[in-house]
């Protein structure tokens, strides 16, 4: 692919960023860099640096960079994730962090399973998935699940292809530094009660930081590093 003008700053904000986790004592943080609408060369350039995870809200753009890229990588889907995708999970994305129905998550049981069982070889490497909780109120169109739903759940799907990783969460959208840590706090509670040494995906650009001190285990930056979407 050619290279379609990078922002040449993604290494300098790559490394303020990384600046800022050792600030923090965040080192081993994960950082899922998000890479929605950005080109493969964009995301060359963060693995060239070592950045290995990623992050898309679409799957077949999703897909479509993947083969794209320097060499092997963790794409999570981090958007809302509806029955109609799952069969382009397996095979290309190795974490999905929306899930707020269950029955999207039964489908995406089968599927890998399906996809485990349909390889020769032991290859295949298991689907993580994370709950996201809506925890601003706010009925956002980004999906989530109530918390009084997530209490009430019977149990939490898995078998030998899909293992349940953890927690995501989104902050309030207009960016309340308050709020935002009430957020964040009470996904790291939940975590705690629900699924005790699971992942707590919670941080994006405007909200890193908070999510760091409120004990994210994954930051999901995008903007930050590749620049203001248009
Ligand atoms: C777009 C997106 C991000 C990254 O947002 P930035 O503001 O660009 O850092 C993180 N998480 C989710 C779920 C997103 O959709």
């Amino acid at each position: 692919m050619l290279l379609n003008s990078p922002a040449p700053d993604i290494k300098a904000n790559y490394e303020r960023l990384k600046a800022l986790l050792a600030a923090h004592g965040k080192s081993a943080v994960r950082i899922i860099a998000v890479s929605k609408t950005r080109s493969a060369a964009e995301m060359n350039l963060l693995y060239d640096l070592g950045q290995r995870e990623f992050g898309e809200n679409r799957l077949q753009e999703g897909r479509q960079k993947f083969s794209f890229l320097n060499g092997p990588v963790i794409l999570h889907h981090i958007g809302p994730l509806q029955k109609s995708g799952v069969r382009l999970i397996p095979g290309c994305f190795q974490y999905v962090q929306g899930i707020s129905r269950m029955d999207v998550l039964e489908n995406l049981a089968r599927a890998a399973l399906r996809f485990a069982d349909g390889q020769k070889d032991s290859r295949f490497i298991p689907i993580h998935y994370l709950i996201q909780v809506d925890l601003t109120g706010e009925e956002s169109k980004l999906g989530g699940m109530r918390e009084e739903e997530l209490f009430s759940l019977p149990g939490f799907v898995e078998n030998q292809a899909l293992i349940f990783s953890g927690f995501m969460t989104m902050g309030p959208s207009d960016g309340d530094p308050v709020q935002t840590r009430e957020v964040f706090h009470r996904l790291r509670e939940i975590r705690n009660k629900l699924l005790p040494a699971g992942e707590l995906s919670m941080g994006m650009s405007s909200d890193l930081e908070i999510a760091l001190e409120e004990g994210a285990t994954m930051i999901r930056p995008g903007s930050m590093l590749f620049g203001a979407r248009s």
